[in-house]
């Protein structure tokens, strides 16, 4: 689970992390009188949206006036916001941060997350703020300082005072920036965090290390003992399908391409996407039924898809386990009564009760057509859509 960047300040407040002082708003009076509340000068009026790079699309200024303020806040709020991360057709601003202004002298980051290969979490640490970690990565590898934290032992504070010299924390600062990198530490374990990133973190005039931007991944299988976190939640911000998936317990993710895809287990999922590439089509979605999904959800898996305007043709690849074919076929029946089937439909089944889910599609008057391998799957859905 996303949340927004004030929220996941507040997540690093709560444990001893500094951040400038900011009120989030919804409209443009609030902004003005948040100005007025926090006092000085110098504010920034940030779009709070699911995605970064948000200052490069003009989701981020500077005001050094009220007039001003407002006037930026009127721009901001409400826009369609298209940044590196959004895609082309952007995201509406619904809600606005406004921040005291920083004194910035220079801009770092500080990434966490966790390391599969050493099953550690992992502190990513570079000079290079304020840019694409990723081309950092890339061009400059040598520029990201790696420190890996024993989960036993904690993070040892002279490795992280060590590293925070090397990406450029003036010695006056070095201890700070270490307690800054234990609080983030801290807040990464403590919100079940499965990213965790300040970029820029930065030093300012007089010395103090503070996080001007924050993300955070939340582990959404940790969300039954993150009752603070799941109040974050804005259902705006993500996709209407998504939403609709989760209701119903199913494993849903919206894609750019033309065939639904209806899968029962992840890798199986995967797989079918693949094939589907290789055969020249583009799947619409990622949607794993899982193992014991019933004819209601099967149902909705097909509505949902069917509600896409992009879907042009569906694929089912069923591999029956504890899964049985016949409980997927009675889905497809109903769905197809329901909201009748307005595109081509492959279907593959193989496994447990694959005789009587067979026969339950032969026996009905859905349109479609069964496929053996995944290969022949995918290669009628891919020339299905393209007929
Ligand atoms: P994004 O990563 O989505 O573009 P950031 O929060 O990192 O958004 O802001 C972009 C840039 O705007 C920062 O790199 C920093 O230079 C500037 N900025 C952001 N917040 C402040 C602030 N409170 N004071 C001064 N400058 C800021
Ligand atoms: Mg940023």
């Amino acid at each position: 689970m996303n949340v927004h960047e004030y929220q996941g300040k507040e997540i690093l407040r709560k444990y001893g992390v500094t951040t400038p002082r900011g009120i989030a708003c919804f409209s443009v009076d609030e902004a003005v009188a948040a100005a007025a509340e926090l006092g000085g000068s110098v504010w920034v009026v940030k779009a709070q949206i699911h995605a970064g790079g948000r200052g490069k699309g003009g989701g981020v200024k500077v005001a050094t006036s009220p007039e001003q303020l407002r006037e930026y806040a009127d721009a901001i709020l409400g826009m369609q916001l298209v940044t590196p991360q959004t895609g082309p057709e952007g995201k509406k601003v619904n809600r606005l941060y406004i921040e005291e202004g920083a004194d910035i002298a220079d801009e770092l980051y500080i990434g966490a997350l966790v390391d599969r290969e050493t099953q550690k979490v992992v502190l990513m640490c570079s000079s290079e703020g304020g840019m694409d970690i990723e081309e950092v990565a890339e061009a400059t590898p040598e520029k990201i300082l790696k420190i890996y934290v024993d989960p036993t032992e904690g993070l040892n504070r002279d490795e992280a005072k060590d590293v925070c010299s090397k990406i450029g924390i003036p010695a006056v600062a070095v201890d700070e920036g270490a307690d800054f990198l234990e609080g983030l530490y801290q807040a990464f374990v403590g919100s079940d965090a499965s990213l965790a990133e300040i970029n820029p973190l930065v030093v300012t005039g007089d010395n103090r290390v503070i996080a001007l931007d924050a993300k955070f991944n939340i582990d959404s299988n940790a969300l039954y003992r993150q009752p603070e976190i799941v109040a974050f939640r804005d259902l705006t911000e993500e996709d209407a399908n998504e939403i609709e998936a989760s209701k119903w317990g199913l494993s849903y993710i919206s894609l750019d391409g033309n065939i639904g895809c209806l899968v029962n287990g992840a890798g199986l999922a995967m797989a079918t996407m693949d094939i589907i590439q290789l055969y020249g089509g583009e799947p619409a979605n990622f949607l794993d039924v899982g193992g014991g999904a019933n004819k209601e959800q099967v149902t909705e898996a097909f509505k949902i898809m069917l509600a896409n305007p992009k879907v042009e043709g569906i694929l089912v690849n069923i591999f029956g386990g504890i899964m049985q074919c016949d409980v997927i076929a009675q889905g497809i029946v109903a769905a197809a009564q329901e909201v009748g089937l307005s595109v081509p439909l492959v279907v593959r089944l193989e496994g447990t009760n694959v005789e009587k889910g067979r026969a339950i599609l032969d026996e009905s008057d859905v349109k479609l057509q069964t496929a053996t391998t995944m290969a022949d799957a995918a290669e009628k859905i891919a020339a299905a859509v393209k007929a």
